[in-house]
């Protein structure tokens, strides 16, 4: 029913080949047999992951919290704001741990199973490795996490360490916490959950799939969404071209790419019209779900941008926070700071005259809040510390109006 194939030269391997790359150091991706018979009718269920299974590369029970299904808010203020009719957000963040991650993880956990694997491993810059640690505990199998010393978000951290796993603090970044993690796991016969598996990618293409669906099987215009190691955007637009390929939808969204000022090699591609990215080998952001240098999936993403007629960006940490607090608490949607550089690039590409005004956005957002809180309480006004009397409360709340409204 499936196979694994090389992107770069289409050399073929056995789905239960535990593989990561071709032989040439190409990406694999997961491909159906053409003569695949899906429509609308064989999609049971609620709106989940696993709704979608028969275009899913799984065999038995899955392992599941029961992910995806995740709301499609409009957000007609910040929308009339930057100046568009039409903008969605996909929150992400109202997965079982709080990201999109847990969508490929509940795929890539089972397909583990499946393969008689012992031992699950990553490197993560937080998320993944907050995911991994739950779907292993689910799966009553063992999960080692790599992570960069330092950059990682204290909510992500502690979700990884209360849910079991091994985890490894490295000297280093997310690019060599991901090399590391690729030799360990070559070295221990460890499955390796990072974005290059396929099957990860797999479970996060049911993004497009609960997109269309949510919008009555229709087609968004473009989608935006921050691109760190570029497995997301790419298994997003994997989805809009097989629900395209089974005649559920005739168009596919412009997919747009956001990245961090500080680590956008996949951005800086796309603007000089390269055909590959040059690595940076110092990625800084404060959205360090989105620090990374070295995007594993660059080649599938440019594919996905410039085959899709999309584009990528970049914004400054600046945008981030703001576009953060603008959508907390003006849309009430409240979101990690890589999620927010999809509304920070929204605003920026309708300025920039590249999203026109009647275009249908939907913007992904793919982290919760309260992943990551800390920089939240650098930015907003501290809390007001005042006696315990109705007095104080009432000069408190009238007393300095101005200030009391200014982050508003
Ligand atoms: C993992 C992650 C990203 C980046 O996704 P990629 O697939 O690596 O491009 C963005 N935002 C959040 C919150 C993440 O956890
Ligand atoms: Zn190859």
């Amino acid at each position: 029913m499936y196979h694994l194939e090389c992107i770069e030269c289409h050399r073929k391997y056995p789905d239960n080949e535990i593989i990561y790359l071709c032989k040439c150091g190409g990406l694999l991706d997961v491909v159906y047999d053409s003569d695949l018979q899906v429509s609308k009718n064989d999609f049971k269920g609620p709106l989940s992951v696993w709704k979608y299974r028969p275009l899913l590369p799984a065999k038995g029970e899955p392992v599941t919290l029961q992910e995806g299904g995740t709301k499609l808010y409009r957000i007609d203020r910040i929308a009339k704001d930057v100046g568009i009719k039409d903008v969605y957000v996909k929150h992400e963040g109202m997965n079982p741990t709080g990201s999109f991650k847990d969508r490929g993880m509940t795929m890539g956990v089972t397909k583990a199973l499946e393969l008689g694997m012992k031992t699950v491993a990553c490197a993560s810059t937080g998320n993944t490795s907050a995911s991994l640690a739950v779907y292993g505990a689910r799966a009553g199998i063992p999960a080692v996490v790599i992570l960069p010393s330092g950059k990682v978000a204290l909510g992500k951290l502690a979700q990884a360490l209360i849910h079991g796993a091994k985890v490894l603090s490295i000297r280093g970044n997310f690019d060599e916490a991901l090399k590391l993690v690729c030799n360990l796991c070559e070295e221990e016969g460890f499955y390796l959950l990072n974005s290059v598996n396929p099957y990860r990618l797999e479970g996060q293409k049911t993004i497009a799939f609960e997109i269309v669906d949510q919008l009555g099987w229709e087609v968004p215009d473009r989608i935006v969404l921050p691109v760190g190691n570029a497995g997301n955007i790419s298994a997003i637009y994997k989805g809009f071209k097989e629900f395209k390929r089974i005649g559920i939808i005739d168009d596919i969204p412009k997919m747009t790419g956001i990245q961090a000022e500080g680590a956008s090699p996949i951005a800086l591609a796309v603007r000089e019209h390269a055909a590959s990215i040059t690595p940076e080998t110092m990625p800084e952001t404060l959205a360090t779900a989105i620090r990374i240098g070295n995007p594993v999936n660059a080649k599938k993403a440019l594919t996905a941008i410039n085959e899709s007629g999309g584009t990528a960006e970049t914004v400054t940490d600046e945008e981030i926070v703001n576009a953060q607090c603008e959508l907390a608490s003006v849309e009430g949607i409240g979101v990690e700071p890589a999620s927010a550089s999809s509304i920070a690039g929204l605003r920026k590409l309708v300025e920039m005259g590249v999203i026109e005004p009647d275009e249908r956005v939907v913007c992904v957002t793919t982290g919760h809040l309260l992943k990551d809180t800390q920089h939240v309480l650098d930015v907003c006004p501290k809390p007001v510390e005042i006696d315990a009397t109705i007095e104080a409360v009432r000069k408190a709340v009238f007393g300095n109006q101005e200030s009391w409204r200014s982050f508003i």
